[in-house]
């Protein structure tokens, strides 16, 4: 059977010149097309978004009534047509969720909006997606417990405040330290990396702390694969060979399924020097976690 994977046009709107370049959630797509079966999401319902934010929130969000304060903390444009494409990636981390209940392995060319709180908007991420994907798939009592493993260059700051003191939700994040959220937020595991971390270290790192996320006994994992961890990023300031990308992905999907714990992938942040670079990074991850073999990286 092909691999799915979750996808939809309308998550590539044009944030004209932005650091955020929508389009690298298509180009990844695009990439995985002739190997799997790319399957649209569906709008998550009010009542999903309400799991994990409050009505304020949601109700601008779906009428695209944001105010100033609020445009400045997303930083991001907003529009009806951009509260879409945040909703759909919401329905679309829910449906990679169900895959990966279904199949092991849940893949999502889109995703991973780990800066949005439950009341408002942060850091290019109006609606946290993977605290709804969980706490609909555990009101639907698909799950009891659930990790969140976050290895975007940044923080996942959203997703530690929305699960603080849930005893059945570990959210685990490695991050540079010095960047972008400049207040922290607490998450039950936080590793801060210096700028210019290596891939050796980084490896050994990421190893050693995988071990307590399995200690706690997750029924799904939701992983953030943020690929702005890679030495050519804009925003980053790590120094991770394409290469190292690849065996952080591969570390992780090794120990999801030594674990036999169900892993669904979604592709948060990314800022490389074009869409093309960053999309190549997210489609080596998707193909690895696709089982089509690693991708060629481009160096060392
Ligand atoms: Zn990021």
């Amino acid at each position: 059977m092909k691999p799915r994977v979750v996808f939809s046009p309308k998550y590539a709107v044009d944030y004209s010149g932005h650091n955020f370049a929508a389009r690298k959630f298509a180009l990844t797509a695009q990439a995985l097309a002739p190997f799997g079966e790319l399957i649209e999401p569906s709008e998550p319902s009010r009542d999903d978004l309400l799991l994990a934010h409050d009505a304020v929130w949601v109700d601008k969000v779906l009428t695209a009534s944001l105010n100033a304060a609020d445009l400045k903390r997303l930083e991001l444009p907003f529009s009806p047509e951009i509260s879409l494409a945040h909703r759909l990636c919401v329905g679309g981390t829910i449906l990679a969720a169900r895959h990966a209940l279904e199949a092991g392995v849940g893949l999502h060319s889109g995703g991973g909006g780990h800066h949005a709180f439950r009341d408002h908007g942060e850091g290019y991420c109006a609606l946290n997606d993977i605290a709804v994907a969980i706490l609909k798939l555990r009101a639907e009592k698909k799950i009891k417990r659930a990790a969140v493993i976050d290895l975007d260059v940044h923080q996942g700051n959203g997703t530690a405040s929305i699960f603080a003191g849930d005893p059945d939700v570990f959210t685990f994040s490695m991050h540079q330290a010095d960047i972008y959220p400049d207040k922290k937020e607490k998450s039950s595991l936080d590793v801060e990396l210096s700028a210019g971390t290596t891939d050796p270290e980084y490896y050994d790192l990421l190893r050693r702390h995988l071990r307590p996320v399995m200690d706690f006994k997750p029924d799904l994992i939701i992983y953030q694969s943020g690929v702005d961890v890679w030495e050519k990023d804009k925003l980053g300031g790590l120094k991770l060979t394409e290469r190292g990308v690849l065996d952080r992905d591969n570390a992780l999907l090794e120990t999801c399924r030594l674990h036999g714990v169900p892993v669904a992938v979604t592709l948060g942040g990314g800022y490389g020097p074009t869409p093309e670079d960053t999309a190549r990074l997210h489609t080596n991850t998707l193909r690895l976690f696709a089982g089509l073999g690693p991708a060629k990286p481009r160096s060392r």
